[in-house]
């Protein structure tokens, strides 16, 4: 009896398997084609600055317009793109169009600052800061008005290595962001000398703002913890004015989140840019 439950099991378990890796490598082969057929779209949500919430800059968040199922969010097809490696060509579109996008803004008289996603991947790879420069010079990006997000989780895998890479990249004029703080496990030595300009606190520590007293502890920590360290902090996920009102007080440099705009397409972004209306 053991035996052959024994060996069910193993047949529904390669059978998941199976379903999986088929999954994995259907998706693949449509990314492929989406990125040939320019089926990824970015959207951008604003970032304010704080007190004053000043539309400062924006973020470019990747999505894509899969012809079958809609539009489909990066969670869905980011982690397979990073397994199978094609997010190296997939964030050099994201990084090329966020810097288009960001220069015709200037033309239409706006500057703002551009903060584009690396995922893992990109970041380990040894030609990204030639496709980096190179993206910059073909756009005519002003590095300044270009911030590149790299998670916790990545920039601590291998610290000492991440520390020659970000000079690298910074040596470029670009500017750094820690993402997603708070969710990995940030070593201080190393938090001091990576040259970042700016922390990100995860959104999952902002949901509960003000009711929890543990994420009011951690969030009100990390804001002194990073402006001790001469960095600045921006709060993602802001949703309520009572979020809001808390960040304010605890001196929060930046906020963005659903209390602003959600992530908008590029002729929204335009819309909200020229008409100003983007402030509580
Ligand atoms: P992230 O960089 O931490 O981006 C913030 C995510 O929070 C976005 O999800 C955004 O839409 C969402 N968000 C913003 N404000 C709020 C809010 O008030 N409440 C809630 N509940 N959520 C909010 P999105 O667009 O689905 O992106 C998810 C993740 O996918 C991003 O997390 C980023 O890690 C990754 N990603 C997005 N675009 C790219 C890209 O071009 N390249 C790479 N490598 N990763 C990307
Ligand atoms: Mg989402
Ligand atoms: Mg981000
Ligand atoms: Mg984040």
């Amino acid at each position: 009896y053991a035996k052959s439950r024994g060996k069910n099991n193993f047949q529904m378990f390669s059978a998941e398997m199976h379903h999986k890796s088929s999954t994995r490598l259907v998706l693949e082969t449509e990314m492929r084609v989406a990125l040939e057929e320019r089926q990824f779209e970015l959207y951008y949500q604003p970032q304010y600055s704080l007190p004053d919430q000043t539309l400062v800059g924006v973020e470019a968040l990747i999505r894509w317009h899969h012809p079958q199922r809609g539009m489909l969010h990066p969670s869905s097809f980011i982690p397979v793109a990073e397994e199978t490696g094609l997010i190296v060509r997939i964030g050099e579109w994201a990084l090329e169009e966020a810097c288009k996008q960001a220069m015709e803004w200037k033309s239409l008289g706006a500057t703002l600052r551009m903060s584009v996603n690396l995922s893992g991947r990109q970041f380990r790879q040894e030609s990204l800061v030639n496709t980096v420069t190179k993206i910059i010079e073909q756009t005519g990006m002003d590095s300044s008005l270009l911030e590149l997000e790299i998670t916790e989780t990545v920039l601590m895998e291998d610290a000492e290595t991440t520390i020659t890479r970000l000079a690298d990249l910074k040596s470029m004029g670009v500017h750094l962001a820690i993402d997603d703080f708070g969710t990995g496990y940030s070593s201080m030595a190393y938090l001091k000398r990576f040259p970042v300009s700016r922390l990100k606190i995860d959104r999952s520590f902002i949901r509960d703002i003000p009711r929890d007293a543990d994420d009011v502890a951690i969030t009100t920590a990390t804001i002194q913890m990073a402006h001790s360290l001469k960095l600045e902090v921006v709060a993602e996920g802001v949703e309520t004015k009572a979020q809001l009102q808390f960040l304010l007080e605890q001196g929060s440099d930046m906020v963005q989140g659903y209390l602003f705009s959600h992530p908008v397409d590029a002729q929204h972004m335009t819309d909200m840019v020229l008409t100003g209306k983007c402030k509580v």
